[in-house]
């Protein structure tokens, strides 16, 4: 191949400059592009011939382009529907190519001329871990401009976050002010997203497929680098697996009430890997359901409709809606019925900060008690509500290791506020036994970031808490396969003697030479406050040599407060035991990220 341009010169009239234009997009074509460009230049010969006077065609000075479908995923969800795209372009006729953000290169933006982007938003507005690069570097001084790309976003996220789907929102204005077309208005979805994506999907690939520049890749098959199908059960048709054990990890005296839960998967058709977590489809308490429907004056045996299926309001309620959580477009489509002069108030621009302080530790019922409503009926109640979101849990075990079982570690969240206690959906819904049959509806969330390491290669894992719950996975899987790479745990809980989670799982790994080290912090057993953070700062000299011969690093858990803090330490040892400056510490946690051998699980 290296002759190409050479032997195109020789026995060709072309010069050299075209030779090598010419040989440089041969290069890049697929069998079935070098025959569609040969025909378009057949073409085009003819086209020519019989049009000698007639100006040239807006199609013969634009090559034919394909259309590129971006997802920047955390959990998973963002990569499930630019899937969904990427078969509707199919079905089209479209020649797509989907890739994640993080395999792309920011610079090749310049090149696209139609882009569908499907990104989420993490917790306080912050782009995905693989949509970060791209994201900088169209905020920063080296965006290219993008006249010619014609766009749309999907943008995913959770409406009871202050920074609704921001990472969509940035991406959309951003590529706007590069001068790109937005072709189709950006669409925020929420956690029930399905219907919302559907359209957007169905409404963004029309329009690909009427434009010049993809119109012509209708003969041509699509592209893609996706996954195949996914196969088993799904977040919409979820299966019921038996719930076989149910333990709290705790010991007496501690303020954590975490259960270990074993779920039966025998004849499921569920497979998942180590870093994979669990969707759990719960159902919404009944005390709580029916104090709503109390509050209301409503009768419980209405029927409503949902998704064309008629159930009770209280089945309904019970199954299918949030009534716990508050979010804005709850909250504003509230107060439209409401007619409270407060409550508008508190929507206001100027109240944002009020609105999230009132939102936080309050539910729907207050707010129903707060700003009472008369004549509501089934019907318009549930109209006001989002479905109710399943919610993930990392995969406490390996499938390797116990084929029919899937084991989690749950927190339990239970608390007052305002006078009421309140209780976390899922978590409750699993710690008190799943539903009436002692089932809980599940499938697999895959997560294709926080995969092990060839068997080979050593693992540094950090997680506190819960956060400890995909590292037994990731034992679990190791020792079964015999796998030779070393392994070294941070852990890290309020009190040795009451929180030490899965304790003799990790003394037998660590006695058996499968967990090279175990370094633990327990916060509270001593006056100062010691964190897994700061074991890692302990262990620094040894850490930086487990990196330099290729150690990979996974961080599970609370992603407010420790893996921030997490990072700044990695930060720090890397420029203190790499004689480097903070610039070029970070640039080395950067590159890790980037060689996919520093992984985060953090929500
Ligand atoms: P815990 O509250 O039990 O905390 C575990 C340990 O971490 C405690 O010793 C705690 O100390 C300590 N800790 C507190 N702040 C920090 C910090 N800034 N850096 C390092 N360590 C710290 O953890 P939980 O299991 O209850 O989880 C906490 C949060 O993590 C939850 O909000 C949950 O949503 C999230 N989470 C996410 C997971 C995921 O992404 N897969 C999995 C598990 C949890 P002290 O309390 O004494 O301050």
């Amino acid at each position: 191949m290296k002759n190409t341009a050479r032997i195109i010169t020789q026995a060709s009239p072309l010069n050299s400059d075209q030779a090598q234009q010419l040989d440089k997009l041969t290069r890049t074509l697929t069998p079935l592009q070098s025959m569609w460009v040969s025909g378009y230049l057949a073409g085009q010969q003819s086209f020519q011939a019989e049009e000698k006077t007639a100006p040239s065609l807006q199609l013969a000075a634009s090559s034919p382009s394909t259309l590129t479908i971006l997802f920047g995923s955390q959990t998973g969800n963002a990569e499930a529907v630019a899937q969904q795209v990427l078969a509707a372009a199919r079905d089209h006729g479209i020649q797509a190519t989907l890739l994640d953000m993080a395999a792309y290169k920011p610079r090749d933006l310049k090149k696209e001329q139609a882009l569908l982007l499907v990104v989420s938003t993490q917790g306080e507005g912050d782009p995905p871990d693989s949509a970060q690069e791209l994201h900088a570097f169209l905020h920063g001084n080296k965006a290219p401009q993008l006249d010619g790309l014609r766009y749309s976003v999907l943008a995913l996220g959770d409406s009871s976050y202050e920074y609704f789907c921001k990472t969509g929102k940035d991406f959309d204005q951003r590529l706007s002010e590069l001068g790109a077309e937005r072709v189709h208005e950006r669409v925020d979805c929420d956690l029930d997203y399905d219907d919302a994506a559907e359209q957007w999907i169905g409404a963004a690939i029309k329009l690909f497929e009427q434009s010049p520049e993809t119109a012509d890749g209708k003969q041509l098959q699509s592209g893609s680098t996706a996954a195949p199908a996914a196969v088993g059960p799904t977040r919409k048709n979820p299966y019921q697996a038996r719930l076989l054990t149910n333990i709290v990890l705790n010991g007496r005296g501690s303020s954590k009430e975490v259960h270990h839960i074993e779920l039966d998967t025998e004849d499921s058709g569920l497979v998942w890997e180590p870093g994979d977590s669990l969707g759990v489809v719960p159902s919404n308490p009944l005390a709580v359901v029916d104090e709503l429907i109390e509050t209301l004056a409503l009768d419980p045996n209405e029927t409503v409709s949902v998704t064309d299926t008629e159930l009770s309001l209280r089945e309904a309620l019970t199954h299918h809606y949030e009534i716990t959580t508050l979010t804005r477009p709850v909250v504003e489509k509230y107060a439209a019925l409401a007619e409270s002069k407060r409550l508008h108030e508190l929507l206001s621009e100027a109240q944002r900060t009020a609105f999230s302080g009132y939102v936080q530790d309050r539910q729907l019922l207050d707010l129903i008690e707060d700003h009472p409503l008369k004549g509501l009926d089934g019907s318009r109640l549930i109209a006001l509500l989002r479905k109710l979101p399943p919610r993930l849990y990392s995969i406490a075990s390996s499938h390797q290791a116990n084929p029919d079982e899937v084991h989690l570690t749950v927190a339990a969240v239970r608390y007052k506020s305002h006078g009421r206690q309140r209780q976390g959906v899922a978590s409750i819904f699993l710690a008190e036994g799943g539903g009436d049959k002692g089932t809980v509806p599940v499938y697999v969330d895959r997560n294709k970031h926080f995969r092990l390491p060839a068997d080979d290669v050593p693992i540094i894992m950090i997680g506190p808490g819960t956060g400890v719950a995909p590292f037994r996975a990731f034992m679990e899987e190791r020792e079964v396969l015999g796998a030779s790479g070393a392994n070294w745990l941070f852990f890290g809980a309020q009190h040795f003697l009451s929180d030490f989670y899965y304790q003799t799982d990790w003394l037998r790994w660590r006695a058996s030479g499968l967990l090279t080290r175990l370094d633990v912090a327990f916060s509270r057993d001593q006056a100062e406050k010691i964190y897994v953070q700061d074991r890692l700062r302990e262990q620094a000299r040894e850490l930086y040599a487990w990196l330099q011969e290729g150690a990979q690093i996974y961080v599970c858990g609370d992603a407010q407060h420790m893996a921030p803090d997490v990072h700044a330490a990695l930060t720090d040892i890397i420029a203190d035991q790499g004689g480097l400056a903070p610039e070029a510490a970070t640039a080395y946690l950067n590159q890790l990220q980037k060689d996919q051998r520093y992984h985060r699980d953090v929500y």
